[in-house]
């Protein structure tokens, strides 16, 4: 049994799984002096876009970034309206707020935590250019259901694929499958280049534009992409913005990509042992991945039935935390936040379904450098967490 009040281990709630090949990788790049864009990016740009199965990728500084020049490709701007899932982490919907457009929310699928397609059908106006899926988690969201939608309403697809690195809907990677694909090697993420972000589009004329906008708008009347050297000859026709790659980002990145589907692997096997443990404690709800979908696992989201339990989600949290064990909770719905209040008058209980889960959903750690001991102390702390907080109420106050 674990003591309560005795800090016997300490879990954090993500460790990325970074070994010496990514230090060797590193020191390369030191070597060879170049330190920012180069060939490095280029060739870690090929290699992913293959690997999803894309004709390109654009690798820029921040998934946030990536968002970014995917709106303005699509070219989104001032007066449009674009659908943001209200659960999901805010630069989802600041990039929207970036181009001078309207992130409108929606309500999410209480199955999924993704966003719900009928919902998304209710939200849409005349002003409305783009979806921006999030595939929460890594669980892909209902893309057949949202590509007809964009289809029959003339509208443009921008995933959010921050958590989706690899997850595959009917097959096909998440990378390969709308006009625009966007992923973050953040800290955390399941391929992590310390900070940085990547597109992945088939639309030659919108990676053209990307790979311009990302280095302040430079074009090269000799064909050369903007940044493969450094060139005094160029021409400026565009406002762009400073959110290029660098080469010490892309040798992690390299490096990282090789390892993505056993790093996945690792993360499922852990996600398949919770499901195992906790499928039979009446309090819990395991995640539930949509058939035909394969998750990347970047998240493993409990939720607690409240009911049977006399304390909330926060008590929970609490309870782990003096176990030593860390948790997350993915996100607090963006309506709540003040300034989604402030500009655009959202108030809580606009998104009810997002707010009912919110309330009840706990991020496990799951990482593939967790120990099988380690999965073991969290499997152990849940249930007895479950059990402190299941204690009947009278009994409790006697206590
Ligand atoms: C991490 C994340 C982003 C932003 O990625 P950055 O690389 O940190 O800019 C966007 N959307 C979601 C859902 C994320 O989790």
């Amino acid at each position: 049994m674990i003591k309560s009040d005795h800090r016997v281990a300490t879990i954090p709630f993500h460790r990325p799984s970074l070994g010496e090949d990514e230090v060797e990788a590193v020191a390369d790049v030191f070597r060879s002096g170049t330190l920012t864009m180069g060939q490095r990016t280029f060739e870690f740009e090929r290699r992913f876009a293959n690997y999803v199965g894309a004709r390109h990728g654009v690798a820029v500084s921040s998934g946030t970034a990536a968002l970014h020049l995917s709106l303005d490709a699509a070219g989104v701007g001032p007066g449009d309206e674009v659908i943001v899932p209200t659960t999901t982490f805010t630069a989802t919907a600041q990039a929207v707020m970036h181009v001078g457009a309207r992130p409108i929310l929606c309500d999410v699928d209480p199955a999924t935590l993704n966003l719900d397609p009928d919902d998304v059908r209710k939200r849409i106006t005349s002003a409305t250019r783009a979806i921006i899926p999030v595939h929460l988690g890594g669980n892909s969201c209902e893309m057949r259901e949202i590509l007809e939608i964009a289809r029959q309403w003339n509208l443009r697809i921008i995933e959010d694929a921050a958590h989706a690195l690899p997850s595959r809907y009917f097959g096909k990677l998440i990378g390969s499958i709308s006009e625009f694909t966007c992923f973050s090697f953040y800290a955390t993420k399941t391929l992590t280049t310390g900070e940085g972000g990547m597109i992945t589009t088939d639309n030659d004329e919108a990676a053209a534009r990307m790979r311009s906008m990302r280095l302040h708008g430079i074009e090269r009347s000799d064909g050369k992409q903007p940044g493969s050297d450094f060139s005094w000859k160029y021409s400026i026709r565009e406002a762009g913005f400073k959110y290029n790659f660098t080469d010490i980002q892309a040798a992690l990145g390299i490096v990282q990509l090789a390892k993505c589907d056993s790093m996945r692997d690792a993360r499922s096997r852990i996600a398949h042992r919770y499901a195992t443990a906790f499928g039979a404690i009446d309090a819990l709800e395991t995640p539930s991945v949509i058939e035909n979908c394969e998750s990347s696992w970047h998240l493993y989201i409990l939720r607690l039935h409240l009911d049977r339990l006399n304390a909330d989600r926060d008590a929970f949290i609490e309870g782990m935390s003096r176990k030593g064990v860390a948790c997350s909770v993915h996100f607090i719905p963006l309506h709540l936040h003040d300034i989604y209040q402030r500009a655009y008058g959202y108030r809580p209980g606009d998104f009810p379904r997002a707010e009912t889960e919110f309330r009840r959903c706990v991020s496990l750690p799951i990482y593939p450098d967790l120990s099988g001991e380690e999965v073991e102390y969290i499997i152990e702390s849940v249930k007895q967490t479950v059990a402190e907080l299941s204690v009947p109420r009278s009994i409790a106050a006697r206590a």
